[in-house]
């Protein structure tokens, strides 16, 4: 029978939580609240201005009609020539499927590695988007949870408990949204090592790799070995790094088959991402260093910031995240009867301190926080002010 109903599907979604709370912040704020947010995960500077100009030239020079669904051949060069340059991966232009973000590129090599019942590993905290986007392709996230003590670094152990027959992939994501860990190259040798004895698929969502504080280093897992690399999808994009959040570029790298039914299935769902957007990322990718380590070195001295003034309130634990733009402090102190989660204790936070924060229930990072510190320095000086007096009225 014909019944106006929705998909099972359909069921499965709901609103990004991490947007939700940067809504609601924006709400008070359009109310005339002087609300500071923490929740965003986008970088507060401008897109390098070369990029821009070179997006304008494009739509001035006509680059408005459709390009092949994996993008123009000239950015998955560029691409190609920086995964090479960066990361020691060596990747031809058909292995390269560039896309309108890197979650768009997550949701892809979801649809075309998983079927029903397959599990894909997750480290938490982990970003939410990719348990979503696992369930939507059928499968099932399998989690292994890490603490701040242990840097949010799994063991060997927890790795290998993990596995099943069922298991297809595991998603490395270092630097870390939400925790901004950094794997150590030890970890991913053994999970590559795991990877290869079990026959898995190794998700790299490298995204932040460019964002590492204190001399730190992300290297990308795929390239530890060849036979590594064969069983990785390298995952990236433009939007962190070059401050270009709302151009929709993202790639995914991966071995010729997976590259091919990604682009496959672009064709049918949303063709290559915008033109003149493509221009842009070919400018970005060529840019010189320099253009990108203002913006890190920016970061981490507001990384500094941030964590020394954690630090000061009583009971707060604050991990010093090595990369990406957020800090994870452990708020469990301040847990209990009428704010019993850590959901209750950002609503908390939401109306009392007029700071919007997000709570770390939603990267399975329960008793956590997470502030992201792409925000100036007086917000951040002023938010945490706000959060100790709020905190203080309560006993850690
Ligand atoms: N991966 C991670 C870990 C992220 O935090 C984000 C952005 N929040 C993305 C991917 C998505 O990036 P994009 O804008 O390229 O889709």
């Amino acid at each position: 029978m014909n019944t106006l109903s929705l998909s099972s599907r359909a069921g499965l979604l709901k609103p990004s939580p991490t947007l939700g709370i940067t809504a609601k912040a924006n709400a008070m704020k359009a109310e005339g609240i002087d609300v500071i947010g923490f929740g965003a995960g986008e970088p507060d500077f401008p897109t390098p201005e070369p990029i821009v100009r070179a997006a304008i030239d494009a739509l001035e020079k006509g680059f408005t009609k459709y390009t092949p669904s994996a993008g123009i051949k000239e950015l998955r060069e560029a691409i190609a020539a920086k995964l090479l340059r960066e990361n020691g991966l060596s990747y031809t232009p058909d292995q390269i499927v560039t896309s309108c973000g890197a979650k768009h590129s997550v949701y892809n090599t979801m649809q075309v590695l998983l079927d029903a019942g397959d599990e894909v590993i997750l480290i938490a905290p982990y970003w939410m988007t990719y348990a979503d986007q696992i369930r939507l392709a059928g499968g099932v996230p399998v989690v292994i949870h890490t603490t701040g003590d242990a840097n949010f670094v799994p063991t060997y152990d927890q790795l290998k408990a993990a596995v099943t027959p069922r298991t297809k992939a595991i998603v490395v994501n270092s630097p870390s949204n939400p925790s901004g860990a950094v794997l150590p190259r030890q970890t991913l040798k053994e999970i590559a090592t795991l990877a290869l004895r079990h026959g898995l698929w190794i998700v790299a969502d490298e995204i932040y790799e460019r964002l590492v504080y204190g001399g730190a280093t992300a290297p990308s897992i795929g390239s530890l070995g060849n036979d590594v690399f064969e069983q990785t999808i390298t995952i990236n994009g433009c939007s962190k790094t070059y401050s270009m959040t709302g151009w929709r570029i993202g790639y995914a790298a991966a071995p010729l088959p997976v590259a091919k039914a990604m682009s496959n299935l672009q064709d049918q769902v949303t063709s290559g991402p915008t033109t003149f957007a493509q221009k842009g990322a070919i400018e970005a990718y060529n840019l010189p260093n320099e253009a990108v380590e203002g913006m890190r070195a920016e970061f981490e001295s507001r990384r500094d910031l941030i964590v020394g003034l954690l630090r000061q309130i009583p009971g707060i634990k604050v991990p010093e995240p090595q990369g990406a733009f957020y800090v994870f402090p452990d708020v469990s102190a301040y847990l209990g009867n009428d704010l019993a989660t850590d959901d209750d204790l950002a609503s908390y936070l939401l109306t009392e301190a007029k700071v919007a924060v997000v709570p770390g229930s939603v990267f399975e990072g329960n008793g956590h926080i997470r502030l992201s510190y792409a925000t100036s320095r007086k917000d951040i000086e002023r938010g945490v002010a706000r959060i100790a007096e709020a905190l203080g009225r309560r006993t850690a």
